[in-house]
C-alpha cells in the first residue's frame, strides 16, 4: 500500500522524545543498563514488580503524586496517589497472607476496572502470587474454566459475578479456598469473605518477601482468536520489558497522564493498563465504561491526556460513525495515540492525524511477548500499515520453518515468512500453562516462531502479512486478508472488512470479503460491484476478492478481534469450535 509516511517533525515535539537516535539505541542497548534504571527489593533482595510500580515512588519523591484516576461510569473521579496505593496493596497483601495464600499460588480478579481491582493486582504481587485478572464480562463457562485451568486459590469478585458465574460450580473447583467479595460488609460464610471487613483488619504495612526475577508473577490467557486461549506465564523479571517501552515506545514523561483503554483481563490492559504507566512515576487513567465515542474524546479533553493507548477496533469504531474528535474537542494535550492488538489499516492511521490531530503508533506484540516488541516511535516518521521496527534489545526476524527444528532465516527485503524473535527477553513467556508440547513446537532453530506472517522491507520496518491459519492460497499466491481488507476499507461506504479463503476447485482457494458499511449506507447489489471494481483497480485481480458480502456487523471476540476462522467456519457450514471468547452479540 503506497502511503506517504507520517509524523511529527523535530520541530513540532512538545517534549523531547527519549529515543532519538533508534541506531545509536540499538547499538548501545543492554538490559543491564535497563535494570539500573529500576531499584530492586531493598537489601538486594530481588525484583518485584510491585515495589518498582508503587513503593519505590511511594517511598520516593512521588507518595503525593495522583497515581491512577478512577472515572466511576456515575459519579466524579476518584484519585489515588502512589502513597494510597502503597497502603492499600500493602494491606492487600497482608489479607491474603493471613488467609495462607502464598508464594506462587494464582489469585485471580473478576471484577470490572475498579479499585480493588487495581490494588488487588499489586498486592497480590507484593505477596509473591501469580496474579491472573480475568474479564468481567466473560460468561460463566470462560470463567470456570479460566479458574480450574489456572487453579486458582483465591478470588476477588462481585457478590453479583459470584452468583451468576461460580457459585453453583465452586464445589469443582478443588484448589479455590477463598472468595474475597468486595461488596459485602459481613463475612457470608468460612471461604466466602468480605474484602472490606478483611481490609479493614489488616495491617498497613507489609514486607514484600525476597523475589527472584524468574519467580511466577502474571498468568494472562490468550484472546482465543484462532482456537481455545491458551495460558501464558510471565515472571517478575517482565518489569524490565514493561519499564522500557513505556520508556521508548509510549515515552512517558514526568507529569504526565496516560490512558490505556484495555481492560486487565487482557494482557494489554495489565502491562500497560496497570503496571507500564506506574513503573514511570506518572498519573494513569481507568475508565470503567466500555467504549462510547462522545464519552472517549470528553475523557481525552478534560483530563489532558498526553498519551493514549488504545485498539484498532477503537479507532475504527470512531471512523465509522464519522466521529472526528478534534473538531469538537479541545485535544492539543494528545502528544501521540498507540495501537495494538490487530493490524492497523493505513487508512486509519491516515484519518488520525487530522482527526485526531497526532499521530497513531502501531505497534506488534502478543500476550507470549508480554510487552511490545516491535512499534513506532514518536522520533520516526510512521509508515501507515507498518508496525514499525523492533525495540532495541530485541532481535526480529523473517523465518520459514524447515521442520520441527530448524528454521531458515530470509535475510532478503520484502520477502514474506514467519516472524520470530530471538528467545532471551525478560517478558518472554515461560511456557504455556501445562502444554509443555505446545510451548516446545513454538521454538526451533534458536528462535521463539510467533505464528504471524510478516516481511520486512529495506530499511528494517515489519509489516504485518496475516496469521499463518489465515493466509488465503489462491492460484498459486499467498495472500494476506489484512492487504484486502486495508484495501477494501479504503473505499467510503466500508466500515470493517474480513477476508477469508473459500475452497475453489480452480483457484485452490477463492478470496471472499464480509464487509459493513458505514452508517446510513444501504447494501446494494450495485455497492458491491463498485467494491468489487474498487478492489480490482488496487489489488489486482489475483488479490482482490471474488465474493463480498454484507454484514451488519463482523464476529469479533470480546478483545475486540475479527474472528476470520468463525467467518470460515460459518462459510463452509463447519462447526464453531470454541466460542468461549465471542462477543455475544455477533
Ligand atoms: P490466540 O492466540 O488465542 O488465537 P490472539 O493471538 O489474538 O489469540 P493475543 O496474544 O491477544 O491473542 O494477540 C496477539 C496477536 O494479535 C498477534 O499474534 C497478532 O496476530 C495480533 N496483533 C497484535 N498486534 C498487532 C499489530 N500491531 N498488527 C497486526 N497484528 C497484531
Ligand atoms: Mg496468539
Amino acid at each position: 500500500m503506497a502511503c506517504k509516511p507520517i509524523g511529527k517533525s523535530r520541530h513540532s515535539w512538545s517534549v523531547t522524545p527519549h529515543l532519538l537516535d533508534y541506531d545509536l539505541a540499538c547499538r548501545t542497548f543492554s538490559w543491564t543498563g535497563i535494570r539500573r534504571e529500576l531499584d530492586g527489593l531493598p537489601g538486594g533482595e530481588g525484583l518485584n514488580i510491585a515495589h518498582e510500580a508503587v513503593d519505590r515512588h511511594a517511598d520516593g519523591g512521588l507518595r503525593d503524586h495522583r497515581a491512577i484516576r478512577f472515572l466511576p461510569i456515575d459519579g466524579s473521579p476518584r484519585d489515588f496517589t502512589y502513597g494510597d496505593l502503597k497502603r492499600l496493596s500493602n494491606r492487600f497483601a497482608n489479607v491474603l497472607r493471613n488467609l495462607d495464600v502464598g508464594r506462587d499460588d494464582t489469585v485471580c480478579l473478576l471484577c470490572g476496572r475498579i479499585p480493588e481491582l487495581y490494588w488487588g493486582a499489586l498486592g497480590t504481587l507484593k505477596n509473591g502470587s501469580v496474579l491472573c485478572p480475568l474479564f468481567s464480562a466473560f460468561g460463566p463457562d470462560p470463567v470456570f474454566e479460566r479458574l480450574r485451568r489456572g487453579k486458582a486459590r483465591a478470588l476477588v469478585t462481585t457478590g453479583q459475578q459470584y452468583r451468576k458465574k461460580v457459585g453453583d460450580r465452586r464445589d469443582a473447583l478443588t484448589a479455590l479456598g477463598h472468595v474475597l467479595l468486595v461488596d459485602t460488609d459481613e463475612h457470608r460464610e468460612q471461604g466466602l469473605w468480605s474484602l472490606p471487613r478483611l481490609m479493614a483488619e489488616a495491617g498497613d504495612e507489609f514486607r514484600i518477601p525476597p523475589t527472584d526475577p524468574e519467580d511466577r508473577a502474571l498468568l494472562h490467557f490468550t484472546s482465543g482468536t484462532t482456537g481455545p486461549p491458551k495460558g501464558a506465564v510471565h515472571v517478575h523479571q517482565a518489569v524490565l520489558l514493561h519499564y522500557m517501552t513505556g520508556k521508548y515506545v509510549l515515552d512517558l514523561h514526568p507529569g504526565d497522564v496516560f490512558w490505556c483503554t484495555a481492560d486487565p483481563g487482557w494482557v494489554t490492559g495489565t502491562s500497560y493498563g496497570i503496571i507500564a504507566p506506574l513503573l514511570h512515576g506518572i498519573t494513569s487513567l481507568v475508565d470503567e465504561g466500555d467504549f462510547d465515542a462522545e464519552r472517549w474524546c470528553h475523557i481525552l479533553e478534560s483530563e489532558r491526556v498526553d498519551v493514549w493507548y488504545t485498539a484498532p477496533t477503537a479507532i475504527r469504531r470512531l471512523m465509522r460513525m464519522g466521529v472526528e474528535p478534534k473538531r469538537k474537542h479541545d485535544l492539543r494535550r494528545l502528544r501521540s495515540v498507540h495501537s495494538v492488538g490487530e493490524p492497523l489499516n493505513p487508512e486509519a492511521v491516515i484519518w488520525g492525524e487530522t482527526a485526531l490531530g497526532a499521530p497513531i503508533h502501531d505497534n506488534w506484540w502478543q500476550t507470549e511477548t508480554g510487552g511490545i516488541m516491535i512499534a513506532n516511535y514518536p522520533s520516526m516518521e510512521i509508515r501507515p500499515g507498518s508496525m514499525g521496527r523492533p525495540l532495541p534489545g530485541i532481535e526480529a526476524a523473517i523465518v520459514r520453518r524447515l521442520d520441527q527444528d530448524q528454521v531458515e532465516v530470509l535475510v532478503d527485503p520484502d520477502v514474506e515468512g514467519e516472524l520470530a524473535l530471538r528467545p532471551g527477553w525478560p517478558s518472554m513467556f515461560r511456557g504455556y500453562l501445562d502444554d509443555e508440547e505446545r510451548t516446545r513446537k513454538c521454538f526451533a532453530g534458536g528462535w521463539y516462531l510467533s505464528g504471524d506472517l510478516a516481511r520486512r522491507d529495506a530499511d528494517g520496518y515489519f509489516w504485518f502479512v496475516g496469521r499463518a491459519d489465515d493466509i488465503i492460497k489462491t492460484s498459486g499466491h499467498m495472500v494476506g486478508p489484512f492487504e484486502v481488507e486495508s484495501g477494501l476499507m479504503e473505499h467510503p461506504a466500508v466500515a470493517e472488512a474480513g477476508v477469508i479463503g473459500k475452497p475453489d476447485p480452480l483457484l485452490g482457494e477463492k478470496v471472499k470479503a464480509f464487509v459493513s458499511l458505514k452508517a446510513g449506507i444501504l447494501p446494494t447489489d450495485a455497492l458491491r460491484l463498485e467494491l468489487m471494481g474498487f478492489a480490482r483497480q488496487r489489488l489486482g485481480p489475483a488479490v482482490a476478492p471474488r465474493e463480498i458480502e454484507f454484514q451488519d456487523s463482523l464476529p469479533k471476540n470480546r478483545a475486540g478481534k475479527i474472528m476470520r476462522r468463525l467467518l470460515k467456519a460459518r462459510e463452509l457450514g463447519l462447526p464453531e469450535g470454541d466460542l468461549s471468547t465471542l462477543e455475544t452479540d455477533t
